[in-house]
């Protein structure tokens, strides 16, 4: 497996993999890889000859008073992971090398980016869109694989790719859970065990909704009614947002349907916390 740390360095082995007629899958990731990052990874494998993954925590998309610093990093364990997984490449660079000092250049996705965790965290899709479409540069992939986990992510990024024409393929992956229920995420790590437990309410909150859709209930209002009475079983769970939305423009809609994007973000003590699902009516 390759590691390098360059732009110019990936920019080029790249280029020179698509020259020979490789397909190039590309999964960028901030690191402390868990079997959701994984998925992607193995997804990619699947479908494209050669697989890059980016490890890179992105300062761009973090607000002042996030957790950027203390951000979970465990590199060569990350490394240890994509090795086995059969990655090909990985690229790790230093802040300095993706934004040298002066960067002025910023990618906005206007309307999508202001809405769900846009909204919550002023800022953050600027820095994702910034972020990936760097990437997309450096790397050039034929195919670039997020998680459904990250849901305004994929609208963001969808957005991005069709206003700004990148050649890349998107293909969002499903949510991958721990056994009880818990969308993986490196930010579990934070959460102490009784934390941990209280976490569950997100994943419970949506399949209450699922459950009440799925027998016919496609009041929006109803639904989040009942999401909001499954979250408030733990008191000490802060919601951010809960909402039915279309799934690429992020907009609040009424009624339901089949598609709709039902989002859930919640503070579990100091730990900020996203869920969803993709209702089938
Ligand atoms: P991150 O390292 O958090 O930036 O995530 C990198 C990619 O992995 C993003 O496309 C995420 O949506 C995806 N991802 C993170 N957690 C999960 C999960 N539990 N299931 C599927 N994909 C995930």
């Amino acid at each position: 497996m390759l590691i390098f740390k360059s732009v110019q360095e990936t920019q080029s082995v790249c280029a020179q993999l698509r020259r020979e007629g490789r397909i190039l899958g590309f999964v960028p990731t901030m690191g402390a890889l868990h079997e959701g990052h994984l998925s992607l990874v193995r997804a990619a494998k699947a479908e494209c000859d050669v697989v890059a993954v980016s490890i890179f925590v992105n300062p761009t998309q973090f607000g002042p008073n996030e957790d950027f610093a203390k951000y979970p990093r465990s590199f060569e364990q990350d490394c240890t992971l994509l090795e086995a997984e059969g990655a090909h490449l990985v690229f790790a660079p230093a802040a300095e090398e993706m934004y040298p000092a002066g960067t002025s250049t910023f990618v906005h996705v206007e309307g999508v980016s202001e809405r769900l965790d846009g909204a919550s965290r002023p800022g953050h899709f600027r820095g994702v869109a910034t972020v990936v479409s760097k990437l997309f540069h450096i790397v050039c992939p034929h195919k670039a694989y997020f998680g459904q986990k990250d849901a305004a992510q994929v609208a963001v990024l969808r957005k991005m790719a069709r206003d700004l024409n990148f050649p890349a393929q998107i293909v969002v992956c499903p949510i991958v859970r721990e056994p009880d229920g818990l969308a993986m995420s490196s930010r579990n790590r934070y959460l102490s065990p009784e934390e941990r437990r209280q976490a569950l309410v997100l994943s419970r909150s949506l399949k209450r909704v699922e459950e009440l859709a799925a027998c016919g209930e496609m009041s929006s209002r109803k639904l989040t009614a009942a999401a909001r009475e499954v979250l408030a079983a733990e008191p000490s769970v802060r919601i951010d947002y809960i909402t039915a939305v279309d799934p690429d423009t992020l907009e609040e809609i009424d009624e339901v349907s089949s598609g709709t994007l039902f989002a859930v973000a919640a503070f579990v003590g100091s730990t900020r916390l996203i869920d969803n699902t993709i209702l089938k009516a």
